[in-house]
């Protein structure tokens, strides 16, 4: 996703005179630890927004379910449109009929590093091992890319590699809190005039969604 000016996508899907998104510019790329965050979102279908610092940028991919701790289950992500990298300390509502119209969650926030010595030569060939160091996510793992999905995104795993923090637990269920504010969903919601019926509900255990 670099064949086009950085984030000349992310800018022609919102209207910044109406969303409180960052309208965002590439961040220089002087500082040497790289931003890792996940953002739970509620728009037209809950899903986690998995983003990590490459280039300036945010590279960002959608999780229906979110990050799985169990080195079993491969979790599909759908890459998305790159991000302003200050895009990772937003939380709030994005107003309905903007695009990505909801409430928006700092999920799990930290750093990342990379475990190959190319990260440009691992994107293309479509397999990125890193590591996390969040305050939810920790540990070794892996995006793995499939094939082009529908509506011609690239679709990719996400996978947890087996180390000391691999687990069985449901994490997303364990820790729904914001890192940045330990709201809810409905606490976002209610704070910042969006829709609580509907937050209330992304809040809820996916067994009773
Ligand atoms: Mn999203």
């Amino acid at each position: 996703m670099s064949t086009k000016p950085p984030l000349s996508e992310y800018r022609r899907k919102r209207d910044f005179d109406v969303t409180p998104e960052p309208s965002g510019r590439p961040a220089p790329a002087s500082k040497k630890k790289l931003d890792y965050v996940i953002q739970k979102h509620d728009a037209s279908h809950l899903h986690y927004d998995f983003r990590l610092e490459w280039r300036g940028v945010l590279l960002s991919w959608a999780i229906p379910k979110g990050p799985s701790l169990d080195p079993s289950v491969k979790r599909l992500a759908a890459q998305v449109e790159d991000h302003p990298v200050e895009y990772g300390s937003f939380e709030g509502v994005i107003p309905e009929g903007e695009y990505g119209g909801g409430t928006v969650m700092l999920w799990d926030r930290g750093t990342w590093t990379p475990e190959v010595p190319d990260v440009d030569a691992a994107l293309a060939k479509g397999e990125l091992k890193f590591t996390l160091h969040g305050t939810k996510l920790r540990g070794s793992w892996v995006l793995v890319r499939t094939k082009l999905g529908s509506s011609r995104k690239p679709q990719w795993l996400l996978i947890k590699h087996r180390d000391q923090y691999a687990s069985s637990e449901d994490v997303e269920t364990l820790k729904p809190r914001s890192v940045a504010s330990k709201r809810l969903m409905v606490g976002i919601a209610r704070d910042a005039d969006g829709n609580v019926e509907k937050a209330a509900k992304a809040d809820a255990p996916p067994t009773s969604r």
